[in-house]
């Protein structure tokens, strides 16, 4: 990854993501664009053509440090902006088969256009969003779309079912989870998930997943395919 600020990346060096480098399971490098800063200043922003507030990536700098960090083994270029195509689990998913990503951080009003045209000569770009507002700079969002992926790769959660059975996976949403005591604050767990039963548990979970889903998110359920559901989900 590319950034002006390479500290605000830090975090992905702790708890699980830290742990599956440690483990090898991941290679994490992060670069200062300002390597390759051309002036005294290593300015790496200019103003606008045509005016406007704020001010832009100049090309010339993120074209040479691209050069060299696109170099090397097959890369894909996730460039993270709030005009770009909306972060789903299943892009996270796509981006897990990967070799290599590489993600280029913008700040101010982003990039020099020319710099993702030029980049897309010679790999699959991604202009990502991570949602419907502004940050300040790419970092976060960079954060955000790394654990999302790498919490996909074979080895780094302890139990492979979590991430079958998060949210998105079947198109849902998650229901709620419960844990000891029995009774809390005189809220109780659900009977069902006390009884052993596991088809009855199994059923429930999926009845209170499509009601969440109904409730919150119905876009998601109008996007499932027709043979998504079955005769009892219908039922519901
Ligand atoms: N002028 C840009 C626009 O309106 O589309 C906003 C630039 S924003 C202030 C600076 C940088 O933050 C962007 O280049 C991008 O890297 C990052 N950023 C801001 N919001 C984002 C979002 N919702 N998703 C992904 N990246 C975002």
């Amino acid at each position: 990854m590319v950034s002006i600020f390479p500290s605000y990346l830090a975090p992905l060096r702790e708890a699980l993501l830290g742990r599956a480098i440690s483990r090898g399971l991941l290679e994490l490098t992060v670069h200062d664009l300002r390597a390759w800063t051309h002036d005294v200043h290593q300015a790496v922003d200019d103003s606008p053509y045509g005016g406007g507030p704020g001010m832009v990536m100049r090309p010339q700098v993120w074209g040479d440090a691209l050069d060299d960090v696109l170099a090397g083994p097959p890369a894909r270029l996730v460039v993270p902006t709030p005009a770009g195509r909306p972060f789903t689990q299943a892009l996270a998913r796509e981006f897990s088969a990967e070799e290599r990503l590489v993600f280029a951080c913008g700040r101010y009003e982003g990039i020099d256009q020319r710099v993702l045209d030029d980049a897309a000569r010679r790999v699959t770009v991604d202009e990502v969003s991570i949602g419907d507002y502004v940050l300040v700079g790419g970092e976060v969002a960079v954060l955000a779309i790394v654990e999302a992926v790498v919490r996909l790769l074979p080895g780094v959660l302890g139990n492979p079912r979590s991430a079958a059975e998060d949210s998105f996976s079947d198109g849902l949403l998650e229901g709620p989870a419960y844990t000891r005591p029995e009774v809390w604050r005189g809220l109780a767990v659900p009977d069902v998930l006390r009884s052993g039963n596991h088809a009855l548990i199994d059923r429930w979970r999926r009845d209170r997943s499509l009601e969440r889903t109904h409730r919150r998110r119905p876009d998601l359920l109008e996007a499932l395919p027709a043979d998504a559901l079955d005769r009892a989900d219908r039922a519901l």
